[in-house]
């Protein structure tokens, strides 16, 4: 298998010395196939932050090691490579916003690298144009919806033609035509331009179509599997603090109640499809 991240055995403690403080992440080991979309569940404080920052070398691993397109994040030579392999994308739009206008926003990574202008021209446009943000190149950041900002951020990852995309949370504070936009650019990234895409996400919904997920709980990486089959463990989700899709929910309690129904459902038609068919 061609795996663009190996994650192998990783503990991380944010601080080295302390006996006391549990590692933020403990025996960590997860793979990502090139070309694929992961998502990462799991509750608040289960160290998937922590982790993401290990996909493009901001933390070093206190132990084991990360493996981003064949390099070990622990060479420093190639930490500038490493982040532009492995673009990250944050929660919190207003905090990556770093010009006045749109189109300045997403040429500033390419400007700090030293991309001759023509080239840093046609990067963006084309970077705004996949998302969906072309008329607002000259507007200013500060006057757009939550949705268009974390556009924006995707579209300066993107000028920077990573390999891989790392969603923390982009959708956590978005309404939810927002999020649909997001996750609609995120599969558009995936499917059109091959970007491996691992987003991190609360909302099991974002999870449906990934081709992996992998659950987090304590720092540790608890378990991983496909959607559909992941899903049907409802109670040892729900244990964990986590939901299944509502589609899921709905099947996993109709079953419990003696309905006939299949358990390994994931979208509200599905679940419709099944129960026309009971009758
Ligand atoms: P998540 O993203 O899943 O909410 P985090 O990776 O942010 O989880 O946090 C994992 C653990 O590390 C938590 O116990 C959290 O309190 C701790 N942690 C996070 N950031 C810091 C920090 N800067 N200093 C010390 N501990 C931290
Ligand atoms: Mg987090």
């Amino acid at each position: 298998m061609d795996n663009i991240i190996e994650v192998k055995n990783v503990t991380y403690r944010y601080e080295e010395d302390s006996k006391i403080q549990e590692a933020a992440l403990d025996g960590v080991s997860l793979e990502v196939e090139r070309g694929s979309f992961v998502a990462v569940i799991g509750h608040n404080g289960s160290g998937k932050s922590t982790l993401a920052k290990h996909l493009n070398a901001l933390f070093l691993p206190s132990e084991g090691t990360v493996i981003v397109d064949g390099i070990d994040t622990h060479n420093e030579e190639a930490v500038w490579q490493i982040r532009r392999t492995a673009g990250m994308v944050f929660q919190n739009p207003d905090n990556q916003m770093v010009a006045t206008v749109v189109e300045e926003d997403v040429a500033f990574g390419l400007e700090n690298i030293g991309v001759p202008s023509p080239e840093i021209r046609k990067r963006v446009d084309e970077a705004l144009e996949t998302v969906g943000m072309t008329k607002y190149a000259k507007s200013s950041p500060y006057h757009l919806s939550g949705g268009q900002k974390q556009r924006i951020s995707i579209a300066g990852v993107l000028a920077m033609q990573p390999k891989v995309i790392i969603f923390d949370e982009v959708t956590a504070m978005l309404d939810p035509v927002g999020r649909t936009g997001i996750i609609e650019t995120a599969k558009k990234l995936n499917k059109e331009l091959g970007i491996t895409i691992i987003n991190i996400t609360h909302y099991m919904e974002e999870s449906i179509d990934a081709d992996m997920i992998y659950v987090m709980n304590d720092g540790k990486c608890v378990a991983h599997g496909k959607p559909r089959e992941l899903f049907q463990r409802v109670e040892f989700l729900t244990e964990l603090g986590l939901t299944v899709p509502i589609a899921t929910q709905l099947a996993y309690s109709l079953n419990k109640a003696g309905v006939d129904i299949p358990c390994n459902l994931l979208t509200i038609d599905e679940l419709a499809e099944a129960l026309c068919r009971l009758k």
